[in-house]
């Protein structure tokens, strides 16, 4: 399945949440320098539409948490480290996420890029991710296109990125076809997991230097994200 919504009617959501929000904004702050552009844009997108509704109540904590399929909502002071370390300093970047989930992510994403690409393994956390996307899309600017399938593949068709962020951890490489797709000067951030054990990640940065297949690696610590699974056929 490959859908494009298009920016249409917008429900009217809040722009600022008082209280337990603006307290995991504090939290998040203290423990990486995030820029006010970032934090502005996690404002902008509640975490509390994207997680289920029964754990509303645990949506500004600085955990992540279930949302079906075993899969998992990001932690937020990640999400944020993330989003800063993607470097998105023009809002006419091509951006391509792999792992959309409960699609909180993406919609942070949107808060700050026109157009976002994003690819979801299992079919039923991407419905119900657009579901909750469709009503983000405010200008006619603004672009959501989405893929069911294997994200390690990237999307080649629509190749090159400007950016690519990967929600799930790559085991032992960051996939070629990644690499591949990523454009001239453009940067990657990626989980990926040692050969050795799959929970010992790190999160890398990668730059595409002007030359043809050059890229410059930072490492940014130690994360902890469910598998980047190859092959297609999520769940039910
Ligand atoms: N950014 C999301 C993170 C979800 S967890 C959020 O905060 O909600 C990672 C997601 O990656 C899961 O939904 C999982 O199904 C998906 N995933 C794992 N391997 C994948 C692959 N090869 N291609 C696409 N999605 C994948």
């Amino acid at each position: 399945m490959n859908s494009v919504i298009k920016a249409g009617e917008s429900e009217a959501l809040p722009e600022i949440i008082e209280g337990p929000h603006q307290a995991l904004m504090a939290e998040i702050a203290a423990l990486d320098p995030i820029s006010e552009t970032v934090l502005a844009a996690m404002v902008r997108a509640p975490r509390e539409y994207f997680v289920p509704s029964a754990l509303r109540h645990h949506a500004y904590h600085n955990s992540a948490l279930p949302i079906g399929q075993g899969q998992t909502i990001s932690q937020p002071s990640v999400v944020a480290r993330m989003t800063e370390a993607l470097r998105l300093d023009r809002a006419n970047l091509k951006v391509l996420e792999v792992g959309t989930g409960s699609g909180w992510q993406t919609a942070i994403l949107l808060e700050l890029v026109q157009r976002v690409f994003t690819i979801e393994r299992h079919p039923t956390l991407l419905r119900e991710a657009l579901a909750r996307l469709q009503p983000r899309l405010k200008t006619p600017h603004s672009s959501l296109n989405s893929l069911s399938g294997d994200g390690s593949k990237g999307w080649k068709v629509m190749a090159p990125f400007d950016r690519i962020i990967v929600t799930a951890a790559a085991f032992a490489e960051v996939p070629p076809p990644l690499l591949a797709q990523l454009a001239v000067k453009g940067v990657m951030v990626i989980p990926v997991a040692t050969r050795q054990n799959d929970r010992d990640q790190r999160l890398l940065r990668l730059t595409r230097s002007s030359s043809a297949a050059e890229f410059v690696t930072e490492d940014l610590g130690p994360v902890q994200f469910v598998p980047l699974v190859s092959g297609d056929g999520g769940g039910p």
